[in-house]
């Protein structure tokens, strides 16, 4: 299994990411993207990230307990094990999981693991997920709603 990344920040608890949800934000180093217009461009680079393993990503969870309702990884799904392994942790917690990739699509092993899915590269002259024009897309993968109207409100 290959190994996750993150930013050397501690993760973000995010209100707004989620519709309805606090979540635990984790930014996953090295994205091969490379929107243009890119807000995130220190995450490109995975030799800037520090590991992500099993143990710190479990301490983490453990000092969010009962603070927030869900994790929320922006990226990783380039290390599609690692992630699965982090999303079944935080499942087996009772907490919600989310992933914003840049994809239009990713693996369903992936998607099997997941409670929320932002889909879609930064376009600038579409915008993101509070434009109507954008082309990303913010699904509820339990009910199959697409929850883009939520970021609009
Ligand atoms: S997917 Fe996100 S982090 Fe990656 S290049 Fe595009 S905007 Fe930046």
């Amino acid at each position: 299994m290959g190994i996750l990344t993150f930013n050397s920040f501690q993760p973000q608890v995010c209100f707004q990411e989620v519709p309805d949800e606090v979540a635990l934000a984790f930014t996953i180093t090295g994205c091969p993207l490379r929107c243009q217009g890119c807000h995130s461009q220190d995450s490109w680079d995975p030799q800037i990230g520090i590991e992500l393993n099993r143990l710190t990503f479990e301490g983490y969870l453990q000092r969010y307990q009962g603070l927030v309702s869900c994790i929320l990884f922006f990226g990783g799904e380039w290390n599609p094990q690692a992630l699965i392994e982090k999303l079944l942790i935080a499942k087996t917690m009772g907490l919600k999981t989310c992933l914003y990739t840049g994809k239009d699509k990713v693996p369903l092993k992936i998607v099997q693991q997941l409670d929320f899915l932002k889909t879609g590269a930064w376009l600038p002259t579409r915008g993101g997920l509070e434009k109507p024009t954008t082309n990303q897309r913010f699904m509820d993968l339990k009910t199959g709603n697409l929850l883009n109207y939520k970021f609009r409100e």
